[in-house]
């Protein structure tokens, strides 16, 4: 009598402890894993650090034929590559930096079933001659990695990713696997829709990272002493100082070493040795303070970093999570402290304006800094803000942070968002942001017979237009309202159904942050 055979759930399981060496699965692994190795095609939104690469690697070795792996960096297949050689696993790499001798052994070893994984870049792929040999090889699975890249509502947007739609086309039988770190639920649309995911299972982790405390800050006066201030605080702990501009990492570490904190600078500009240097110092010590650019970060994985400080706001809400996320990774508490600016904003505007891009690109951007300035300058609990940007629902305030703790005196503005949402959802997603403000004063001009005689025309005469515009930003960050790019004339409608349903029976209330007096405006 036969034995049954294993679950597949079971050998992938099996393959994780003695391949991986891992115990068991993380988070969503286990149901990303199972929903690929019964052939289905699936979107994994996991956080970094998350493990999604065990979620196609694992299918790959389980199910029978080659892995094939889309990755829009040489450095990231490389690393990949090579971990993979290491735990034993028959892994290879097509891109533009192989010779021809290790390229032809490499589909020798494909076309004998030796290889496993294969890693390759979106354009190396969609070589014809590259796509007629795979289309004569068995694929256990292509998987997409970085899918974000896909859209250019991301905040990454590679063109050479658009053209891995056609692969649903040309390999109809293969699942297909798309993972990503950051995408917002407008990247997820896309995401499905460009690389033909319609109708297949999305796995959402949670975003959650408890041990976090958030707390951000408009600057005020010096910042170089406000820096010293927070960090002599915290004295005998490791943490991360973030600023915008190299100069500013080298000042910044001078006056905290002035200060006698044991500071260190970091960013692009110094020569690798130094920079492999001052990591290595940094990772070993007890406490010290690595003051960087954003060249700081990948690949560090420092347990007890107690604090990240933005000296600089970061670029957008995903950079925020992920610099910030690099604090507590041992679980104990860590907190995230944001220094910003409405000059701030006002040079991050200016800086995508003078890009050479497209205008949706640009529409793109210009929202993910006002996302970003809406969370940083919000009232809301900004923990579950940023779960909310990930797509995560059902998301509870946090308790802990700095909004939550109640230190920001806030308003509550739930009347006049019932309004606005109410204006939105009449005009029917037919106006801009603009037209949106103007109709609840009711002074658009031009106005047709059918605008004039709906019921919200002219009935928020009780606010500013510039607080009406504050609020319709607070609720396109809630996701009450969103906003269709439309060819970079984005048009405003009506967004989570379900929220704004809860706003309108005043179960769900909208605050905003009181404007000090003569305070700046920063959003
Ligand atoms: P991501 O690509 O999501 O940022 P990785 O796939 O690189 O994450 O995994 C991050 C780290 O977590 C790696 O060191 C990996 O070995 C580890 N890891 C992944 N899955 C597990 C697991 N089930 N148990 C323990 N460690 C895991
Ligand atoms: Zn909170």
């Amino acid at each position: 009598v036969a034995e049954p055979e294993a679950a597949p759930l079971e050998v992938a399981r099996d393959i994780l402890r003695r391949t991986f060496g891992h115990a068991d699965f993380r988070g969503l692994q286990a149901q990303v894993i199972e929903e690929v190795l019964a052939g289905r095609s699936a979107m994994a939104v996991l956080p970094t650090g998350g493990g999604k690469s065990l979620c196609y690697q694992i299918p790959s070795l389980v199910r029978p034929g080659l892995g094939l792996v889309v990755s829009p960096l040489i450095a990231l297949m490389t690393d990949q590559v090579a971990a993979l050689q290491q735990s034993g696993v028959a892994a290879a790499r097509l891109d533009s930096n192989i010779g021809l001798d290790e390229r032809s052994e490499t589909w020798r070893r494909i076309e004998r079933g030796e290889l496993d994984l294969l890693y390759v870049s979106p354009e190396g792929l969609m070589q014809p001659w590259m796509l007629d040999r795979l289309k004569r090889t068995p694929l256990a699975l292509i998987a997409i990695d970085e899918a974000h890249c896909v859209s250019q509502w991301g905040h990454d947007f590679r063109p050479e990713y658009r053209m891995l739609g056609r692969v649903a086309e040309l390999f109809p039988t293969v699942p297909r696997l798309a993972v990503t770190a950051t995408a917002d639920a407008r990247t997820r649309e896309d995401i499905r829709a460009e690389l033909r995911l319609e109708g297949c299972a999305e796995f959402v982790a949670s975003f959650a990272r408890p041990e976090l405390i958030l707390s951000a800050e408009r600057k005020k006066g010096a910042k170089e002493k406000r820096v010293i201030e927070l960090v002599t605080a915290r004295p005998n702990r490791s943490g991360v100082v973030y600023a915008g501009s190299r100069e500013g990492t080298e000042k910044l570490a001078e006056a905290l070493r002035g200060a006698g904190v044991p500071a260190l600078a970091y960013h692009a500009g110094l020569d690798r040795r130094l920079r492999e240097e001052r990591l290595e110092e940094f990772l070993e010590a007890d406490a010290a303070v690595m003051v960087a650019t954003i060249a700081f970060g990948m690949g560090v994985d420092k347990p007890d970093v107690r604090f990240v400080i933005h000296a600089d706001p970061p670029a957008s809400i995903e950079a925020y999570w992920q610099e910030i996320g690099r604090a507590g990774r041992d679980g104990d508490p860590a907190e995230g402290i944001t220094l910003y600016g409405a000059s701030d904003m006002a040079w991050a505007l200016r800086r995508i304006g003078d890009r050479d891009v497209d205008a949706e690109v640009k529409q793109v951007q210009t929202r993910k800094v006002r996302q970003l300035y809406a969370l940083l300058d919000g009232a809301g609990c900004r923990a579950a803000a940023v779960r909310r940007y990930f797509g995560e629902e059902g998301v509870e305030a946090c308790g802990q942070c700095d909004l939550c703790a109640g230190t920001v005196e806030t308003i509550d503005v739930t009347e006049p968002a019932q309004k606005a949402l109410s204006a939105a959802h009449r005009l029917g997603g037919r106006f801009g942001r603009g037209r949106l403000v103007d109709h609840l004063l009711g002074k658009t001009k031009d106005v047709t017979d059918f605008e004039a005689g709906l019921s919200t025309w002219g009935i928020g005469t009780e606010l500013s237009a510039v607080q009406w515009r504050d609020l319709a930003e607070q609720l396109l960050f809630e996701a009450l309202l969103k906003e269709d790019p439309n060819d970079g004339r984005p048009l405003v409608g009506i967004g989570d159904a379900e929220a704004v349903k809860q706003v309108f029976r005043g179960e769900r209330r909208v605050t905003m942050r009181k404007p000090a007096e003569g305070e700046p405006r920063v959003r």
